[in-house]
């Protein structure tokens, strides 16, 4: 028998009847493009996360694009963030001209390290994009008192964090910008791409809701600024509307597994050399990926595949040493806790139907190797 990495048939086959019924009911309307369903969801989300504007967009790329140009970001300006990331995070700073700044992460949590983004602060920073990496909160009250400090702005990347909170706030609306990524493999996915950008702050949310429908906001035809076509689908929206309700039983189903490969490595007598993510006080994660640190890592890849066990590595290398951000300046050898992460790290099977004999045959297959 095989484990997946991730199987995202179960959660469709339980909801079957529900999602039919969304969609049919966006495609009787024939109102494919913003309407009740979009406004619908923002309503929803809005209301779940605690957010005063939700904005539905087309990815979580678009998200941080939008939050960014909104806050007027471009050529000259520098923007801190994580090279332990998807490439979105700092690919959107390089889209509007500006600099990406990488610093180095805290070994436990992955993390963005605040104390590496204080030093990395010049005259030219206007923003720093923390990641909730993994669905781990990040130190959100030390970013944030930086950011107040140096008169910079916060926006948060929640792409893989919908539902995680931290001291009872949820992620994506601490900072000035939330940004979500509805990508079918994330914890709220939709079936295609989709994304949301979320702020306490009407003024900038107004000037994302312009930005995303090319300015043509709140008059038709009347262009305020030039913006761009990046809208979440209608049918993309009425989808997510039928997911959301279980998201917090999915997180917390996903919590469960993470306990349950703790307490088998535990028996295996493992526990000590697959090192989880710390999850610190007053943090809530939601478990995106199940990311742990290994020894002889590459090893252990290929004899898990070769037991048929779904695994991955996030992230194999570094954004600072990617070839298109070569001329940054920022080689090997510049954050050295996030290299070493990029060579230690494994993601173990993770899903919230995830079965019991499923972890039974993970920690067999690691205790094999590493017993
Ligand atoms: C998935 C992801 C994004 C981008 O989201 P898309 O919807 O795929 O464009 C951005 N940042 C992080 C950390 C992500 O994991």
């Amino acid at each position: 028998m095989s484990v997946p990495l991730l199987d995202l048939k179960p959660q469709y086959n339980a909801l079957q009847s529900d999602f039919d019924a969304a969609v049919a009911r966006v495609i009787g309307s024939q109102r494919f493009i913003m309407g009740p369903e979009v406004t619908g969801f923002e309503d929803e989300v809005g209301q779940y996360l605690g957010a005063e504007h939700a904005i539905g967009c087309a990815s979580g790329s678009d998200a941080l694009l939008l939050a960014l140009w909104a806050l007027d970001i471009g050529p000259g300006d520098e923007v801190i963030t994580t090279a332990f990331t998807f490439f979105a995070t700092a690919g959107a700073v390089s889209r509007l001209g500006a600099t990406p700044v990488f610093v180095d992460i805290e070994p436990g949590t992955f993390n963005i390290d605040p104390a590496a983004i204080e030093a990395a602060i010049t005259p030219r920073t206007k923003a720093i994009i923390p990641v909730h990496i993994f669905g781990l909160p990040a130190d959100m009250g030390a970013i944030n008192s930086i950011a107040k400090r140096h008169g910079l702005r916060v926006i948060e990347d929640a792409a893989q964090s919908i539902g995680a909170t931290l001291h009872g706030a949820q992620t994506g609306t601490m900072g000035d910008f939330g940004c979500f990524s509805f990508f079918p493999s994330k914890n709220l996915g939709c079936w295609g791409d989709g994304g949301l950008v979320t702020s306490m702050q009407t003024d900038i949310a107004e000037v994302v809701r312009q930005l995303r429908v090319h300015g043509n906001y709140p008059k038709k035809y009347y262009h305020a600024r030039v913006g761009m076509n990046s809208r979440l689908d209608a049918l993309q929206a009425a989808i997510l509307r039928v997911k959301l309700p279980h998201l917090d039983s999915w997180g917390a189903a996903r919590r469960e597994r993470v306990a349950g490969y703790k307490a088998r490595l535990a028996d295996a007598g493992i526990a000590d050399q697959v090192v989880f993510q710390t999850v610190p006080d007053g943090s809530v994660p939601v478990y995106h990926q199940c990311v742990v640190r290994v020894p002889r890592r590459d090893d252990l890849l290929a004899h898990l595949r070769e037991r048929n066990i779904g695994c991955a590595v996030y992230y194999p290398r570094p954004l600072h040493l990617q070839e298109c951000f070569s001329d940054l300046g920022q080689g090997e050898g510049a954050l050295p806790i996030t290299e070493q992460a990029c060579l230690e790290v494994l993601a173990l099977p993770i899903f919230p139907e995830l079965t019991s004999d499923h972890q039974d045959q993970v920690v067999a297959a690691l205790k094999d190797f590493l017993g």
